[in-house]
């Protein structure tokens, strides 16, 4: 086992990424009924990899020796640098679902009263949710000296995103079209476009 002080701070960032997700899954009983859904296999298998490359993963990794052939030495220092991505994450993911509200679905979906978010962390960013991913993943990357746990999640995350994010944006254009497109001319993906803004309402 290789609980230490900076393995128990991961868990601890893991854990309130998880409660932070089951906390909006529940209020999200409240949305309105899912009208068109865009969800594919291959969505359903990069979803899966990239929830297990999060937490799973590290279990293994922390609490089995399965892993322990892929170890590195990483000085402390550099590996402290992980922690502050890790809870930076935290906050992004929360800001994120606390601003999309009902409107958040773990699939590429749309709903009956489906409102196009552009104001708080979305104010700038078109997928915060997926950038706080790639953050974390980066942290744990630094924070867990294994080839495999490691970096397993930036990479999985990666996949993820580059097959997502496209998909998403052609799904909202045609349910919001224009006011979509001004939204995408005036954010950036997944690194915040600082420089605007004037949409109308907020
Ligand atoms: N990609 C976003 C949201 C992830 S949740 C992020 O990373 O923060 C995925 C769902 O959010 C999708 O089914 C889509 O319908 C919805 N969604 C994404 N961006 C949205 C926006 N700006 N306004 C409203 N809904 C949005």
């Amino acid at each position: 086992m290789k609980l230490g002080f900076l393995e128990i701070l991961f868990l601890i960032g893991s854990l309130c990424t998880l409660t932070i997700r089951a906390y909006y899954k529940r209020a999200n009983r409240k949305a309105s009924p899912v009208v068109d859904s865009h969800h594919t296999r291959l969505d359903a298998v990069l979803l899966f990899t990239a929830m297990a490359a999060m937490a799973p993963v590290p279990l293994v990794y922390i609490f089995t020796p399965f892993l322990d052939p892929a170890n590195f030495f990483l000085p402390d220092p550099i590996r402290w640098c992980g922690v502050p991505m890790l809870f930076a994450a935290v906050l992004v993911f929360w800001r994120a679902h606390a601003d999309l509200g009902l409107n958040w679905s773990g699939y590429l979906e749309v709903k009956e009263q489906h409102q196009l978010v552009t104001h708080g962390i979305y104010r700038s960013i078109r997928h915060p949710m997926y950038a706080a991913i790639l953050i974390w993943g980066l942290g744990q990357a630094m924070v867990l000296t294994n080839w495999i746990a490691g970096p397993a999640n930036i990479i999985a995350s990666l996949l993820f995103l580059m097959v997502r994010a496209p998909r998403e944006e052609t799904m909202l254009l045609e349910r919001f079209g224009g006011a979509y497109r001004d939204y995408m001319s005036q954010t950036g993906r997944i690194i915040p476009r600082l420089a605007r803004m004037n949409m109308s309402g907020h």
